[in-house]
């Protein structure tokens, strides 16, 4: 199956949030208690209960006021993503649509996925179980495009072929973000600015510590282990068991 994806052209986003509400309303999430932070962004943050949040940027003074960038912050759905390099319990895993797919059933709401996310996406609810976006699989799998895409009047997100995305991206002469991070994010963003104007990474990465642990630390306490009962084998084969007299000598 191709790869599906989102380009989020920044520069066509009115800030309408029509996006964050068509996302709440297809995966059924519950309204949440808020607070006023200064801002016209609501919620404050990602949460169980939000997996697509407009992100205010107040970048300049004009004339009559100020000036923004607005961001739809989700889940990038990588290419190589350190969320499912680290689940234990397969909650969490590429799909053959290249969305990083949610299974609730299977978490046991370690927290591992996290700490691995160079964009700090996964939440979790009251009973520790992950939660963020899916690039609406469901509806991608029944031949509908996702439902923020769906719900973009001004059409800042575009749904469709990872490929022809990335090629539109890149033609338009704008920083292609996502496109050279993670083996290639499944959402790309068009930006105006500098990443980190956007509250972006300008190269996000896993975590040292869990490509350490994963990569080196966990191969080879694994072919330790394996070794010791290679060596444990060998030496019952070639010298045999215990005999009761070495053992009573012990
Ligand atoms: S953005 Fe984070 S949660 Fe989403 S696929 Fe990448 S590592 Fe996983
Ligand atoms: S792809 Fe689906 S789950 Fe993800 S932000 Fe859009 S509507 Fe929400
Ligand atoms: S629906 Fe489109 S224009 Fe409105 S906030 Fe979301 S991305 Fe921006």
């Amino acid at each position: 199956m191709k790869r599906y994806g989102l380009l989020i052209d920044t520069s066509r986003c009115i800030g309408c949030r029509s996006c964050q509400v068509t996302c709440k309303q297809w995966n059924q999430l519950e309204a949440e208690k808020t607070v006023n932070t200064g801002s016209f962004e609501n919620p404050p943050d990602l949460s169980d209960k939000c997996y697509n949040k407009i992100r205010f940027i107040e970048v300049a003074e004009k004339k009559n006021g100020v000036d923004w960038y607005f961001l739809s912050q989700r889940c990038m759905h990588c290419a190589e993503p350190g969320c499912v390099k680290v689940c234990p319990s397969g909650a969490l895993k590429k799909s053959e649509t290249g969305a990083v797919a949610v299974d609730k059933t299977k978490c046991i709401g370690c927290n591992y996925c996290k700490s691995a996310c160079p964009f700090n996406v996964p939440r979790y609810s009251e009973d520790r179980k992950v939660a963020k976006c899916t690039l609406c699989n469901d509806r991608v799998l029944n031949g509908m495009q996702p439902a923020c895409a769906k719900g973009c009047a001004p059409g800042a997100i575009k749904f469709g072929e990872w490929d022809e995305l990335l090629k539109e991206a890149k033609a338009s002469g704008k920083s292609a973000y996502g496109a050279d991070s993670l083996g290639g994010t499944g959402v790309l963003y068009i930006l105006e600015d500098k990443p980190e104007v956007y509250g972006l990474s300008p190269k996000p990465q896993i975590p040292l510590a869990v490509t350490l642990w994963k990569d080196i630390l966990r191969p080879i306490g694994l072919v330790a282990f394996v070794g010791a009962i290679v060596a444990a084998a060998g030496h019952y084969a070639v010298i045999g068991p215990k005999s009761h007299e070495e053992k009573e000598g012990e």
